[in-house]
Parts: C-alpha cells; sequence; structure tokens
C-alpha cells in the first residue's frame, strides 16, 4: 500500500454522511490487505482487526471517519436544484463551486452566484444564505424532476493534489488522511508482535451525529479507543493566541481534556518522545467535536484518547495537510499500540 495513492483513490469517492457506500468499499479493500479480517457493519462502518494471536485479547480500537460534508437535493426550480446543507457547510463557500450531483450516472452542476453587476447595494457585504442559492445542473425543468430525484446528495466536485512538495490539498481530507494515517499504521504493525488485538474502523455519519462509531465502537466493545480527526490548521491571518490552531508540520496534535483519559493522552505523549515524534498538545476544554464524545461513553465507558491531523480550510474542498504530519501520525498511533498490554496498568 502505498499511502499517497490510497489517500488519493479515497478523497476522489464521494461519501457524505449516510451516503458513504462507495468510499467504504474503497476504504475495506485498502485495509483488507493489512489486516487479519474486515468486515462491513450494519451502520456502513468498515472495521479490521490485526488479532495479537491470545485468546481473548484485550482491544484497542482506532477510528477515523469515512463520511464528509455535502449537500442534499430539496426541490426542482425552473430546472435548478434547491438543497439543504448535510453536516456543518460555510454558506460563505457555496457560491460558484462545482459539484457532483450523486446520480447514476453523477451530474456535473455549480452553484450558482450573483455577478457584481446584478447585486443589490449592501449584497457584497453579506453572506448568501444556503436556502437562497440553487444548483445549477444545466436541465429543464422537466429533465432535472426527471434525471434528479429529491434526496440525492451532492458533494464537492474534487478530488485531492499535491500543493507544493511537503502538502496534499483537497475536499474530505477531513477526515480521509485521518483513515490514510489508519492503514499506515496498520502496515506498519503487519510484522509486529502485538500483545492486544488492533481494531480500525472507517466510521460513518461523524459530521451529522456520530452514530457510525458510536455503533461501531459498541460492537467491538474496546478496553481503548483512539479518535482520529483533524483539528485547525494555522495560517497568517488565524493566529490565534489561545492555542485553537496547530501549526502545520509541527506533528500529530496530543488532545488533552475532559474527553480524555488521563493516562492515555500521558502516554501518548511519552511514545511520541521515546519515539523522537514531534507532537504538540491541543487542549480541548469540552466536547471535542469528535467521535471521540460517543465512543468515550460506549457501554460502560471506554479509555480514551483523541489525537489530530492538522489541517487548514476544514469543510471547504481546498483542506490542506502537511505530508509529514500524517506520516508522523501513523508512528504515533503504532507506538501507542505496541505493548499496550503489558504497559496500560503501569502509572503513565
Ligand atoms: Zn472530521
Amino acid at each position: 500500500m502505498e499511502v499517497w495513492n490510497a489517500l488519493e483513490r479515497l478523497t476522489s469517492e464521494q461519501g457524505p454522511s449516510g451516503f458513504e457506500g462507495s468510499v467504504a468499499r474503497t476504504a475495506r479493500e485498502l485495509l483488507a490487505p493489512l489486516v487479519d479480517e474486515t468486515w462491513l457493519d450494519a451502520m456502513g462502518n468498515v472495521l479490521g482487526v490485526r488479532r495479537c494471536g491470545r485468546e481473548n485479547a484485550r482491544r484497542l480500537l482506532l477510528d477515523a471517519h469515512l463520511d464528509e460534508i455535502g449537500l442534499i437535493v430539496t426541490g426542482h426550480e425552473e430546472g435548478f436544484l434547491r438543497f439543504a446543507p448535510i453536516g456543518g457547510v460555510d454558506p460563505r463557500m457555496l457560491p460558484d463551486q462545482e459539484v457532483r450531483v450523486l446520480t447514476d450516472p453523477p451530474l456535473l452542476g455549480v452553484v450558482t452566484c450573483l455577478p457584481p453587476h446584478v447585486q443589490s447595494a449592501g449584497d457584497q457585504d453579506k453572506a448568501m444564505a444556503a436556502d437562497k442559492l440553487y444548483i445549477d445542473v444545466g436541465l429543464s425543468q422537466a429533465q432535472a424532476e426527471e434525471r434528479v430525484p429529491v434526496g440525492t446528495p451532492v458533494t464537492y466536485r474534487r478530488g485531492c493534489f499535491p500543493l507544493g512538495e511537503g502538502r496534499v490539498c483537497g475536499k474530505s481530507l477531513d477526515d480521509r488522511a485521518c483513515f490514510a494515517a489508519l492503514l499506515l499504521c496498520a502496515q506498519a504493525l503487519q510484522k509486529a508482535p502485538l500483545d492486544v488485538d488492533v481494531y480500525f474502523m472507517g466510521s460513518t455519519r461523524e459530521e451529522v451525529s456520530g452514530a457510525g462509531a458510536l455503533c461501531g465502537t459498541f460492537a467491538v466493545r474496546p478496553d481503548w479507543c483512539v479518535a482520529v480527526d483533524v483539528t485547525h490548521g494555522e495560517t497568517p491571518d488565524v493566529r490565534d493566541p489561545k492555542g485553537r490552531v496547530m501549526a502545520l508540520g509541527a506533528g500529530p496534535a496530543i488532545g488533552v481534556g475532559p474527553n480524555m483519559t488521563p493516562w492515555m493522552t500521558c502516554r501518548m505523549q511519552k511514545k511520541a518522545e521515546a519515539m523522537g515524534i514531534p507532537y504538540q498538545m491541543e487542549v480541548m476544554a469540552g466536547d471535542t467535536g469528535t467521535n471521540a464524545w460517543g465512543m468515550q461513553v460506549s457501554r460502560e465507558g471506554v479509555a480514551t484518547a483523541v489525537v489530530s491531523l492538522p489541517l487548514r480550510y476544514m469543510h471547504t474542498p481546498v483542506e490542506v495537510i502537511d505530508k509529514t504530519d500524517l506520516e508522523r501520525l501513523a508512528q504515533l498511533l503504532r507506538a501507542f499500540a505496541l505493548d499496550l498490554g503489558k504497559e496500560a496498568e503501569a502509572v503513565c
């Protein structure tokens, strides 16, 4: 498995929350050669396990979500499609976007926008509300009604591409870049001796409810879980003294706060230090906005960690990550998994 090819394949699949079928199939294909067994569950989650070979071994679950934000068609007007957002879509980002309408076969479309010449006074100062926008698919009303049923999902058109030497830009890097890191971790663990079973989950519906990870975690019944997701990357216009943005290229961000189990956070830091993996600390004072919020309270509660990949321009078609951050994230997860059974009870 070559991780950058894998990431390109994952991001070129369409999978808005609730409609992850094709990206889940691709994710499973990529994961299958790296683990002992893979399966899809009723929520559409992809799961795989690398067994350590011991009876009744304890279980570590690593999760990254496969779904992406998107749109869903709600009606037709003069051939244009009305839509509603799926997940945290920023309406300011929508006008003039190229989109893929997920009919079979898919249709290309563009989100409508008003040129400056025909805007009214004050229009330029405010964002258009999503319910004032349409998708233009170049069809008549009758064609649009026939070819694009209400309920059809829509995604941003682009996949991903290299940006400069060491960065990747594209849609759905949130959170498929982290699933790619899970693949890299699975590959690195292939020949390593384990003392726990390691489960890998590509979960669904994170952008709307976290329902995929909730159910997947319940089924796996892990002793420990790690939510692997993206966090906000720094840019010149966002230098936040409150520490809510993380630098690109400075390593993965280890979360600390009430959504994590303190010894899990501490062990993650110690492993990074022992391996010489650069990392950043991210204070997450409440709900982390990740699958960890639901995974932590699965069944009688699960020891939880959150590790994040810094990413710029979240929830746009031009999200940016640094390749070394992804590689170091995979190395950190590998280091965390090794000897976990033996060391879990040790005071960190
Ligand atoms: Zn995410």
